[in-house]
């Protein structure tokens, strides 16, 4: 067929305002009838918990995997399938055969009972693990010499084992202050100096949002680390041989010689203040760990963008599937995570529908990835961006949902990581469009940058950001901070955060949008996000 030029014009003509209109028409919409059904589906008895490893959570990822395939996505985990298989240990503390002794000279040795003034962590190392050492307080545990803090400049922890105060000094900016309350940033510290054994005691701040008792309780949840293609559990240090939680009154006893008491170290610690010094204590661990092997997997969809340079790029979303499964002996046993990560997974399926339904695919390709393993320390996550199942270096971002706290009509959100590069100024656009203001984290304390997996890309220097719900209720009556904390205080990680609590779904479908709206903006801007100049995540991990 040959066209003469002024119908090759007209035909030109028609083709802009088709593509004009496509762009101008009304984006999907995200429905809560849609949000509330998932949420219903994997908050079910019927799930058991979706714990790691058991037939619950891969009855939920065939859930997910089945919803994927019926949008049209293409399967995207491993060999082709939608799943990305993982091997596990998972690792148990023989409570009865390990035992945790301090020592000092010319006294009898002190037992801690574990659960009761300590929380002796099972080894993954080795099944049984024997220390017997000095210790050595040492602040936070915390070597960061850009923020003019380093708790070792002056101690000698070779040979030793080092107490350290949980998180990080209030004064350190919220990111950072995340970044070095982890506990592998702690122990890669105390490894590099020589030490061989990591001990901690809470702060004030984190006594208080989630008591020593309470912790205790929660040790019946089997750990478990990833194991790595040569069959090593990952992130494990074999010359840490002692690793524990001591109680507010089991650490005392370690300072009873000290020139310093506990409490005026935890004191001090709250304004930012921190002291190191060797205590006149040693500690005598004994660790016997029963490992077992156990597989999870992560489920990934594609949506394959439409540019022929840039579908070869990756927009990632991530949200985690797994929740704490079902435990004790009460009449409901089952921890349903219907926020916990319910929620996640419901926009992510509905971000995914939304996506599938536009009348032109995005420019780059999208990826949907439903990860394992978050509750036992976002294993799943740091195992795909250990072993992406696309390139690593062509995922653009990551944009991750977590636990969204819908209990009331919420108006603002909170952009974790959005500082750090061009997606925060994305996502303000995007959840404008939705209704939502942005506010800055009310709860530093939390650190919650690092406590879901949008922060196992960051460490891969991939842009990435994860939007909470603010503090903030249209509904003026409502104190939604408050509301918040007293939810964090007594339904999240417990048999409680299920269907019978008040969830606002119509917030969950505008939270969805906006996600949706920030992956569309990503997926088809000519640039990928960008690290902002000299920003602190982006030099420590971006390469910058
Ligand atoms: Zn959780």
């Amino acid at each position: 067929m040959h066209y003469t030029p002024d119908v090759r014009k007209s035909i030109l003509c028609l083709g802009f305002l088709l593509a004009a209109s496509a762009a101008n028409a009304e984006p999907p919409k995200a429905a809560a009838s849609a949000i509330a059904a998932h949420i219903k589906f994997l908050a079910d008895d019927a799930m058991e918990g979706r714990e790691t490893g058991t037939r619950g959570y891969d009855v939920a990822a065939a859930y997910v995997a089945a919803k994927m395939m019926a949008l049209g996505l293409e399967p995207a985990g491993a060999e082709g399938g939608w799943y990305q298989p993982i091997q596990f240990r998972s690792a148990q503390l023989a409570a009865e055969k390990s035992s945790f002794l301090i020592r000092m000279a010319g006294a009898d040795a002190v037992k801690l009972e574990h659960r009761k003034d300590v929380i002796l962590r099972p080894h993954f190392a080795d099944a049984i693990a024997d220390v017997n050492a000095p210790v050595v307080f040492a602040g936070f545990g915390i070597s960061a010499p850009e923020l003019q803090h380093d708790d070792y400049a002056s101690l000698d922890v070779n040979g030793k084992i080092v107490l350290v105060i949980s998180g990080a000094p209030k004064t350190f900016a919220n990111d950072q202050r995340a970044l070095y309350s982890a506990g592998e940033m702690k122990e890669q510290a105390a490894a590099k100096r020589g030490a061989v054994g990591v001990i901690s005691v809470k702060s004030i701040t984190d006594e208080q949002r989630m008591p020593f008792e309470r912790t205790a309780r929660q040790t019946n949840i089997t750990a478990m680390r990833y194991l790595d293609r040569d069959g090593k559990p990952d992130g494990v240090d074999p010359r840490l041989r002692v690793g524990a939680l001591l109680s507010r009154d089991g650490a005392a006893k370690l300072f009873a010689r000290a020139p310093m008491t506990l409490d005026q170290v935890l004191d001090d610690a709250e304004k930012g203040v921190a002291h190191s010094f060797p205590l006149q204590a040693a500690i005598s661990a004994h660790t016997e760990t029963t490992y077992g092997e156990t597989t999870s997997k992560n489920v990934a969809g594609l949506l394959r963008g439409s540019d022929p340079q840039r579908r070869d790029e990756y927009v990632l979303y991530t949200a985690h599937l797994d929740h704490l499964g079902a435990h004790g002996s009460g009449a409901d046993r089952i921890y349903n995570g219907a926020l916990d990560n319910g929620s996640g997974i419901a926009s992510l399926l509905e971000i995914a529908r939304m996506f599938a339904s536009l009348e032109e695919r995005p420019a780059r390709s999208v990826l949907f990835v439903a990860v394992t393993g978050e509750e036992k320390g976002e294993q799943g996550s740091l195992y795909f961006a250990e072993y992406p199942t696309v390139p690593r270096s062509a995922i653009v971002a990551d944009i991750n949902m977590d636990m969204f706290q819908m209990h009331y009509p919420v108006a603002d959100l909170v952009a974790l990581g959005g500082e750090h590069t061009t997606l925060g100024d994305l996502a303000t656009k995007a959840a404008a469009a939705s209704g939502f203001t942005m506010s800055p984290d009310p709860q530093p304390e939390e650190v919650r940058f690092i406590r879901s997996d949008q922060y196992s890309f960051v460490k891969k220097g991939i842009p990435a950001i994860h939007l909470k719900a603010g503090p903030k209720s249209s509904d003026t009556s409502i104190d939604g901070e408050k509301v918040s904390r007293e939810w964090l205080r007594t339904i999240y990680h417990t048999v409680r955060d299920d269907l019978a609590q008040t969830i606002d779904y119509a917030s969950g479908a505008r939270y969805a949008e906006t996600n949706f709206r920030l992956g569309l903006e990503v997926a088809n801007a000519p640039a990928r996000p960008q690290w902002k100049e000299n920003d602190f995540f982006g030099v420590m991990f971006g390469g910058r």
